[in-house]
């Protein structure tokens, strides 16, 4: 049986709190002060403290620093719960050594809910990590559920392609990889979850980068509200903010009503470290692109051949106008850029799928140099050197219509045409599969 200290010094909150704990087979201590409290969890060790954050003796702060200093209660878990919601508050709670954070009004099931979760997430670091459900080996594919950049588009002008931001599923060697979280994931989790129906679902999520267009899907999510699912976020540390930071920031109050932390389903949150690493049987390699923030591409290597990923990318303009840089500047700034592009080559050299960002026409992204994103011009270039066989043009300008979409595409032929080269260039469109291995299209 776990044991709760409930520290709170409203006796109606902790009457009305331990109630429902010891319905649920909890054992209850109680505390109506923090400094009560650490000496009741000094003597009975509980497993888990749920502490008000104000409280005039002792509060929700000096109990975690108290309890951290002590070796004997390594294992306590420690949620603070604040009526204020107030961002540096939260983080001071995780420095003194809060496990979880959560922000009143509270639905008191959702915080049954997620004690639960923290007591099994501690008793299992021991334990060896709960078997991956295989998949029985089905078909493999690309799938895209999200061709959009920046904001998503609904529409008339955008039924052909689609409105949804970047979300891209990839299906090979048992594994569900998904890349990027834009609000074409919400449409992925419909389809999981028709398809698994009570079956768990074991997915992998490979972020980007965290700008808007990538991430919003995530709350959307269906899988993540089933407790049998497992999703596994991985991703670089964002700018300023640990990637869990970001994410968990996106779906608090008042963004959102349900807290990352809270969602049934078994969702962990890893910070890569290697530029180089495996999801089951498939090997992943990421690149730094060059897009504001820090933001990656990544290359699958599936037993169906590769798939490179590049959304938000700008290669870099290697015949820079003279304005973009002065003097000295603008002489080194070539043999950079010229040698950025060859490290991106070399990355990509001979990928079957690649989906990179061609937001602008050429027209477009003269008046965008520096922005983040590429035209087809330019990465029609690089794939032809990388030796690319298919290319999808992706991550669709918002105020670009079905038509200038298509136009685009022609244009991006009419360029592979004139270099007699092999590339064949799709446009991505929100629904469309491409079959492992990736044949290139007559
Ligand atoms: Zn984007
Ligand atoms: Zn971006």
């Amino acid at each position: 049986m776990n044991t709760v200290l409930i520290i709170d010094d409203d006796p109606d909150y902790r009457k009305f709190m331990g109630g429902l704990l010891k319905d649920r087979g909890w054992q209850l201590l109680e505390a109506e002060s923090g400094n009560a409290g650490i000496e009741l969890a000094k003597l009975h060790r509980p497993d888990v403290v749920l502490c008000d954050l104000l409280m005039a003796s002792g509060n929700g702060f000096q109990v975690c620093r108290e309890l951290r200093g002590n070796d004997d209660l390594r294992h306590t878990k420690i949620v603070v719960v604040s009526g204020r919601h107030v961002e540096k508050d939260r983080q001071a709670a995780f420095k003194a050594g809060a496990d979880e954070y959560v922000t009143k009004p509270i639905d008191p099931d959702r915080l049954v809910l997620l004690l639960s979760r923290i007591v099994a997430r501690s008793g299992s670091v021991a334990a060896p990590p709960a078997p991956v459900v295989p998949l029985a080996p089905g078909p493999a594919y690309v799938r895209f559920w999200g061709v959009r950049g920046s904001i998503p588009t609904p529409g008339p002008t955008t039924v052909q392609y689609g409105g949804n931001t970047s979300c891209v599923e990839v299906r090979a060697d048992g594994q569900i990889i998904i890349l990027d979280a834009g609000t074409g994931m919400r449409l992925l989790g419909q389809q999981l979850a028709a398809e698994f129906e009570s079956q768990p679902i074991d997915a992998t999520l490979l972020l980007t980068h965290t700008h808007w267009d990538h991430i919003q899907g995530l709350p959307f999510f269906q899988p993540v509200y089933k407790p049998q699912n497992h999703l596994r976020i991985l991703g670089f540390e964002g700018a300023r903010h640990g990637l869990e930071v970001v994410l968990a920031g996106q779906m608090e109050s008042p963004f959102f009503p349900i807290g990352l932390r809270e969602v049934p389903a078994n969702v962990r949150i890893e910070e890569l470290q290697e530029m180089s690493f495996n999801v089951g049987p498939v090997r992943v390699e990421a690149t730094f692109a060059n897009h504001p923030g820090i933001c990656v591409g990544y290359r699958l290597f599936t037993s169906g051949g590769s798939i490179a990923f590049f959304p938000d990318n700008e290669p870099f303009p290697e015949a820079a106008p003279p304005t973009r840089a002065a003097g000295g500047a603008e002489a080194s700034a070539r043999p950079f850029a010229k040698s950025e592009n060859r490290k991106m080559i070399e990355f990509l050299r001979g990928t079957d799928v690649l989906i990179m960002d061609t937001q602008y026409d050429a027209n477009e992204y003269k008046h965008h140099t520096g922005w983040g994103h590429g035209c087809p011009d330019d990465v029609v270039s690089l794939a032809l050197e990388a030796e690319v066989k298919t290319l999808y043009l992706f991550h669709h300008d918002p105020s670009h219509d079905d038509a200038k979409i298509s136009q685009m595409l022609e244009q991006a032929r009419k360029l592979v045409a004139a270099r007699k080269g092999n590339l064949h260039i799709e446009a991505a469109r929100e629904g469309a599969m491409v079959e492992l291995p990736a044949r290139v299209q007559a």
